[in-house]
């Protein structure tokens, strides 16, 4: 899990007012060297906690998607946040799981991390050919998480229709890994 050496959280160059950038990234706290030393993790928890942070966050991830019929959430933060944002959209929830967590027949997808490798799965009848599929996490890091989700929804036969993360940590150039798609962060630090 990548995220060291960034700088401290600024209202920056994302689709979230300064405003609402401030309120957000104010309930964002750092936390250094977790889960292991030079990374600093992005914990949302605060802003989870707290009713108009939270609700006010899920309409920025939800503005501007229109014509999705799926919104698939990447375990495990991006659960809590992607099904209020089917919901606001009228779409439905599709989880996109670590491996051998579903229970019936699934999609895998591997993909590199930082060291060594990990694999996402989603049941094959969650998904089907001509959804519209708006991919949502917390955290856009080093993009091989989502780039892997991206491929998943692909092999359904589905579109993505966007990526909507909270938090994007720009200096890891997470964009690199998913070109031809439409990457939208609430907040950029
Ligand atoms: P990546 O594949 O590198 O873009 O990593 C994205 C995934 O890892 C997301 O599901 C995030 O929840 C998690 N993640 C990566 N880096 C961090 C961080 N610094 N703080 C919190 N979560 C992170």
């Amino acid at each position: 899990m990548p995220g060291s050496d960034q700088e401290a959280a600024r209202p920056s160059g994302a689709g979230a007012s300064d405003g609402l950038a401030a309120l957000l990234l104010s309930r964002i706290r750092d936390v250094p060297d977790y889960p292991k030393p030079g990374i600093v993790f992005k914990d949302i928890t605060p802003l989870l906690a707290d009713g108009p942070a939270f609700a006010a966050a899920v309409q920025a991830l939800a503005d501007g998607s229109t014509g999705v019929t799926t919104v698939a959430g990447i375990e495990a933060r991006g659960f809590i946040l992607a099904a209020p944002v089917a919901y606001v959209l009228g779409a439905g929830f599709v989880p996109v799981r670590k491996g051998g967590k579903l229970p019936a027949a699934t999609h895998a997808q591997s993909y590199e991390l930082e060291y060594g490798e990990a694999t996402i799965e989603v049941h094959t009848d969650a998904i089907a050919p001509g959804d519209r599929v708006l991919i949502v996490d917390d955290v856009l890091a080093t993009g091989g998480t989502a780039a892997a989700t991206a491929e998943l929804v692909r092999r359904a036969g589905a579109t993505v229709t966007g990526i909507a993360v909270l938090l994007e940590i720009e200096f890891l150039r997470g964009r690199a890994k998913l070109p031809n798609l439409d990457v939208r962060a609430v907040l950029a630090v």
